[in-house]
């Protein structure tokens, strides 16, 4: 037996924040009985639980990552009918949504569930997991430059945290350079404004691990399931 709005969160209905707010205002039933108490506890095997009179899913938890490409957008559905990251989803029936987000030109690693608590926990601020990405540049950043981005950086929402930075590949004309930059933090276009700090636009921007899990060799537009031990390691 677990806490109704456990049971809700686990199923993907949303956080689990949300799902006190949705047990509050009646819109939840257990056996066709509404319950509007925060405390009531539900069998997710036995009990029939139902939101707005649907039910809800089963255990049935899906952790995808997707290899984003640019131009999308990082979100389940796009009231201008523009192209979102679970259009590449084929086959999935379940209703996931993105763990966090990448610009609309950014590319790369981008992780999808139904599993509201995983979801909450890898973006809560606390939890610094470290996402490596692949900047392209115009020109060549000085190395003394990159330092800066190394010990953290003021930026207008305040200094970032230390950073982890090296060259990748540099022009051999000089006009552009991509160098691996991994960050601790997910603040709203971090790396790009990093990079502008210093003087280098961004030109291509790909995130290439999270965490322990690497984009590896999965094709731009392709997703896979991710195994439950990389789901474990990400925890
Ligand atoms: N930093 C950015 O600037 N953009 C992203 O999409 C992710 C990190």
């Amino acid at each position: 037996m677990d806490r109704l709005q456990k049971i809700l969160a686990q199923a993907g209905v949303a956080s689990r924040r949300k799902c006190e707010e949705l047990i509050q205002s009646g819109v939840v039933e257990v056996n066709g009985e509404k319950v509007t108490a925060l405390g009531v506890k539900a069998d997710a095997a036995a009990d029939i639980i139902t939101v707005n009179g649907k039910p809800i899913r089963g255990e049935n938890k899906l952790y995808l990552m997707l290899n984003k490409p640019k131009g999308v957008i990082t979100s389940a559905t796009d009231p201008k009918g523009r192209k979102v990251v679970t259009d590449f989803l084929h086959g999935i029936k379940e209703r996931v949504y993105p763990v966090g987000r990448l610009d609309y030109d950014t590319e790369g690693l981008l992780l999808l569930t139904n599993d509201g608590e995983f979801a909450n926990l890898l973006t809560h601020p606390k939890h610094h997991v470290p996402k490596t990405y692949h900047a392209t540049v115009n020109g060549i950043p000085h190395g003394t430059a990159l330092e800066r981005l190394q010990k953290g950086i003021k930026l207008e929402d305040g200094m970032t945290s230390p950073a982890e930075v090296e060259y990748v590949d540099v022009d051999l004309d000089g006009n552009k350079s991509t160098v691996s930059i991994t960050i601790h933090e997910g603040r709203n276009r971090q790396v790009r404004r990093m990079f502008e700090a210093i003087g280098h636009k961004v030109t291509r921007l790909r995130r290439i691990r999270f965490g322990e899990l690497g984009l590896e060799s999965l094709h731009r537009g392709k997703f896979r399931h991710l195994t439950p031990q990389e789901v474990k390691e990400l925890l």
